[in-house]
């Protein structure tokens, strides 16, 4: 027996083992732990504890001692059985498989138990059904109606070309187990949990319950993933809410977890595992409002969505960074300041254009935090220059800004504090706007633009002549620069339409009193042509393509050493 006493000594289950004369001969650790004094219960009822067969049907415990049947030469597997004790404070489940059997060089005749203690598994389980007929009575779809939903709606994917998202939420009371057994206060709280939730999903979206406190929402039709991101935050401000008008505290308490799919890419179990998977994630990031699964197979970055996490994550992880473009005097072929032009160095992409990622940022939002993290960059690389090279002093930055930050109207405040905090005088600051920006905010952007002059900042209008704006449109915007589009550089000196044309933007931007800078100088005969039209600066690839901080920097030193530096820096 001493080989049964080694090798089951330490094991996780209770094991057993009785001679034929119902005599127990070994009883490991385990056996001890979970029946105490009582191992007699094994054979027959005692004056303080019962063990239960439970029929599988009924689920009505039955009185049976499961080394009785083992000693009359019956073997059984897994067979459930219900402890009730007095010394225990809860019913325990177990399942027990017992054995007959024989050592022939001892002559021992008798059985032996193996006793696993599963009365967490049945817990949760038992906490699961609960919550789902609880879910079916309030009007939330069970589980299995839900996980029908989203296979229906990845279906709809292959049809119309949008993709769908599942939010998986763990929502924790404070000063509340987890684990719990519905209870009536519980329920209470459950309800308003569930009324916060609704308060923030729209009809068409799905909401489970799938365990005590956890759901599942589905949401159909994403086509931005800032619109699923949207949602996870509104779920958190809503809760907090609740928390504030109720007097249940369910401040920083909610994990979200968020996958995104389409029919192409993942079937409904994957994309609910990758939904828990996230929320597991959320539960150990404190910081974070909502987690997203990030799959390994989906950083196709021409896939709106997974660029759009990318470039958040982007933003976050500084893999922007900004090259800048000296803009010079025709007259004196001498640098007067740079324009900065944003890139991203993407970790598996490699480098990617503005083209690639900014008309996405600006469709989602993203462009508002991009957009200042730009400005605040080039201005204090200005002020940099500016404080090592005396002669930089004179020089501006030109930032190109978009339509959308136009729209907050925090706008003003944040360019003012970005002067502050670099310390630069707005003077060296130009604002890049293009057409679309005095289209889209018409009404509020004269008073904005003018707030902004009055500050003491230029305005320039890019990319003119590419957008819509009439002649007469032009003059209720305070400008102090025109930047001729480079369409209208290219070919000019043979197309005679195109010459005339620009001739004409050029007197127009005199009759307005506007600057003119040409961009998209390449040649030395696109740099006759506008110093024949007379323009005053302009940047483009005969002077100098856009360049990192260094060489902008080296290319200033060299001017001041050198005035003829313009030969020197076509590069
Ligand atoms: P943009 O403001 O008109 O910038 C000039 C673009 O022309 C830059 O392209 C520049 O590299 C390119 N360029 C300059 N000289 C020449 C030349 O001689 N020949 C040719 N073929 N191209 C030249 P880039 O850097 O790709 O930027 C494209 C556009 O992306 C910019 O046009 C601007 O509208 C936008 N952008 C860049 N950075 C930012 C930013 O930080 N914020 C916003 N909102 N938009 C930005
Ligand atoms: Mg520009
Ligand atoms: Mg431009």
């Amino acid at each position: 027996m001493d080989a049964f006493a080694n090798l089951f000594r330490d094991c996780c289950n209770a094991v057993v083992i009785a001679d034929h004369q119902s005599k127990i001969v070994f009883a490991n650790k385990a056996s001890h732990m979970l029946f105490g004094d009582e191992l007699s219960v094994l054979f027959e009822r005692t004056s303080s504890a019962c063990l239960c067969k439970v029929n599988a049907d009924s689920q009505s415990p039955i009185f049976s001692p499961p080394f009785e049947e083992v000693l009359l030469n019956k073997s059984f597997c897994d067979r459930e059985f219900l402890l009730r004790a007095s010394y225990l404070e809860e019913d325990r489940w177990l399942t027990i498989t017992g054995h007959p059997f024989i050592l022939p060089e001892t002559n021992f005749k008798g059985g032996m138990l193996i006793i696993h203690d599963i009365t967490h598994y049945k817990k949760t389980s038992f906490q699961e059904s609960e919550a789902l007929s609880y879910s079916n009575e309030i009007g939330l779809v069970n589980h299995a109606m839900f996980v029908d939903r989203v296979k229906h709606a990845l279906i709809r994917t292959q049809r119309n070309n949008i993709r769908i998202a599942i939010l998986s939420l763990s929502v924790q009371h404070r000063n509340t187990s987890h684990k719990q057994y519905p209870c009536p206060q519980n329920d209470k709280r459950l309800l308003e949990v569930i009324d916060g939730l609704k308060q923030v999903l729209e009809p068409e979206h799905t909401l489970s319950r799938i365990r005590e406190n956890e759901f599942l929402i589905l949401v159909e039709d994403v086509i931005s993933y800032s619109q699923v991101t949207a949602i996870a935050q509104d779920i958190h401000t809503s809760l907090l809410t609740l928390s504030e008008t109720r007097t249940v505290d369910y401040s920083g308490s909610v994990d979200i977890g968020i996958s995104l799919g389409s029919h192409c890419c993942l079937d409904a179990e994957t994309l609910l595992r990758q939904a828990e998977s996230a929320m597991q994630e959320s539960k150990q990031s404190p910081s974070k409002q909502y987690c997203v699964f990030e799959d390994p197979n989906q950083t196709d970055i021409s896939n709106t969505l997974y660029l759009e996490i990318a470039l958040e994550k982007a933003i976050a992880n500084r893999e922007l960074f900004l090259e800048y473009q000296p803009i010079f005097s025709v007259r004196h072929k001498t640098i007067i300041g740079v324009e900065s032009l944003v890139r991203w160095q993407h970790p598996e992409k490699g480098l990617l254009p503005p083209s690639r990622f900014i008309p996405l940022a600006e469709k989602t939002g993203l462009i508002i935090p991009l957009g200042l993290w730009v400005l605040e960059e080039s201005c204090r690389q200005l002020k940099q220059w500016q404080m090592t090279i005396p002669e930089a002093q004179q020089l501006f930055v030109s930032v190109n800004m978009s339509s959308k930050q136009f729209s907050q109207n925090s706008i003003l405040e944040e360019i003012s504090n970005v002067l502050q905090i670099v310390n630069l005088s707005p003077k060296s600051l130009v604002i890049e706007i293009t057409e679309s920006v005095l289209i889209e905010n018409s009404s509020s952007i004269v008073e904005i633009l003018e707030a902004i002059r009055k500050m003491g900042i230029k305005l320039s209008i890019d990319d003119f002549g590419t957008g819509y704006s009439s002649l007469s449109y032009l003059h209720r915007f305070p400008f102090d620069t025109l930047k001729i589009d480079r369409s209208f550089l290219e070919n000019a000196d043979s197309d005679f339409e195109k010459l005339e044309i620009l001739q004409s933007m050029v007197r127009l931007a005199w009759n307005l009193g506007l600057e003119v800078v040409a961009e998209g100088i390449e040649t030395q005969k696109h740099f006759a042509q506008i110093k024949a039209l007379r323009c005053e600066s302009g940047q483009g690839y005969l002077f100098s393509r856009p360049l990192k901080s260094s060489a902008v920097e080296a290319l200033i030193k060299q001017q001041v050493n050198n005035c003829s530096s313009l030969n020197k820096a076509d590069n």
